[in-house]
């Protein structure tokens, strides 16, 4: 199958992207960072009476001319006392109580100076002075969040503040991470001379941690058709995207790409660099990415195309944004394909700028370069050199939520 531009790739991935998992009901404790379910509509008025939002006196607006007032008792926050007052009466009222009916606006013990009963005005407000009118905040009835919100401390605080103590959010994507290569040794195993450390089946499930997936990390298996295939159908039971790193480009031993070609294949092989032979294929309602071995090659095709399936499956986040930044130094673009490139980003007061100052230049074996890496700059296809001030398409996968 030849290779397809990126564009094409991503055109195909879109077209096949799922719908999202469905939900599940947590406690407010549990949701951060979760996509919410539902709309949330809220049941009453917030406030639900007018409330004073300093501490003073309440009295009725038009009273003020007469420069003296007669205080006939408090409302404390929480307790509503004094409920209605009448013409040249005030009522003391602390933050956050109850305007009682009849006092339109609230003077702060700055503006007054009190003689016993005696209200004294020294400076007078304006009419509706530090009261919180009925709804200021939300109104019965109202959407207060919409289903899709990612759901922050924002969002849980006025949850909280309307007494859900549960909510409903997506569920979880759920990804299996395989790598595959005879070469292969785990992180403690003993390490024989021509065998490589295997990286990529750590790198890939923290990446999907951190984004929020659900994700288990299947270690490795040997270029063994028969094991593969046998993990893969089993994972698929379980997950709803199997990823798998090794084994997909033309040697002797890459037995993925058989594998995952046989089930219902949207590609393998797109003119990106790092990552030419990824392949995608969907398995029913789910999906099998396989990604090419070296390390910063699966780094950048999980990003491509493992996170927007992930994404929309976990409720539309969004987890790679893409946005424009400016070169901070030139750089050549050597290689015709469509290039990502691990850039420093500098936050700077004029905008983002990035660079690629004590990035090593080689092979995709490279991972180092990942070390403090938040974001590629995105280099459509062609060789060409782009100056410094340049401005330059940047993926930043810098998600908190
Ligand atoms: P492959 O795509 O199977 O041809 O692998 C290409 C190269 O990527 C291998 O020779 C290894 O150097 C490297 N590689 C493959 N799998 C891993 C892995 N899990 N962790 C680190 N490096 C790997
Ligand atoms: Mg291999």
């Amino acid at each position: 199958m030849a290779h397809i531009s990126y564009s094409k790739s991503i055109e195909i991935l879109k077209a096949n992207l799922p719908q999202h998992k469905g939900s599940e009901t947590l406690f407010l404790g549990e949701a951060v960072g979760r996509i919410l379910a539902e709309d949330v509509v809220a049941p009453y008025d917030n406030p639900y009476h007018p409330t004073a939002s300093m501490d003073g006196y309440g009295v009725r607006y038009r009273d003020l001319e007469k420069g003296e007032l007669k205080i006939v008792g408090e409302n404390p926050a929480g307790k509503f006392q004094i409920r209605k007052i009448g013409e040249g009466e005030a009522v003391k009222t602390f933050t956050g109580s109850f305007m009682a009916e009849g006092a339109d606006t609230l003077l702060p013990f700055e503006n007054v100076k009190v003689e016993g009963e005696k209200l004294k005005i020294v400076e007078p407000v304006s009419q509706g002075f530090s009261v919180r009118p009925v709804g200021e905040d939300f109104k019965k009835g109202e959407v207060v969040i919409k289903k899709g919100t990612p759901l922050r401390e924002g969002e849980l605080g006025v949850l909280a503040s309307l007494g859900k103590s549960v909510v409903k959010v997506v569920k979880r994507p759920k990804i299996a991470i395989l790598s595959t290569g005879k070469e292969l040794v785990d992180i403690d195993s003993p390490f024989q001379p021509g065998e490589i450390r295997s990286s990529n089946n750590y790198t890939l499930t923290f990446l999907a941690g951190r984004l929020g997936y659900q994700v288990e990390n299947l270690g490795l298996l040997p270029d063994d058709k028969k094991e593969i295939e046998k993990r893969i159908k089993e994972a698929l039971e379980e997950n709803d995207i199997v990823v798998t790193t090794g084994g997909v480009s033309v040697g002797d031993y890459d037995f993925v790409k058989e594998i995952t070609g046989s089930y219902q294949l949207l590609f393998h092989g797109v003119n990106i660099k790092p990552g030419q032979w990824v392949m995608v294929a969907k398995a029913g309602g789910k999906f099998i990415v396989s990604l090419p071995g070296f390390p910063y090659s699966s780094f950048v095709t999980f990003l491509l195309y493992v996170v927007p399936i992930a994404d929309r499956l976990g409720g539309g986040l969004e987890s790679i944004k893409e946005v424009t930044a400016k070169l901070g130094e030139p750089f050549e673009k050597k290689f015709k394909k469509y290039q990502f490139v691990a850039v420093n980003i500098h936050w700077t007061p004029s905008g983002l700028v990035v660079d690629t100052r004590g990035k090593k230049q080689g092979s995709s074996g490279i991972l180092t370069n990942l070390i403090g890496c938040k974001g590629l700059m995105a280099l459509p296809e062609g060789i060409y050199r782009l100056e410094r001030g340049e401005e330059v398409k940047l993926l930043t996968f810098d998600r908190v939520i």
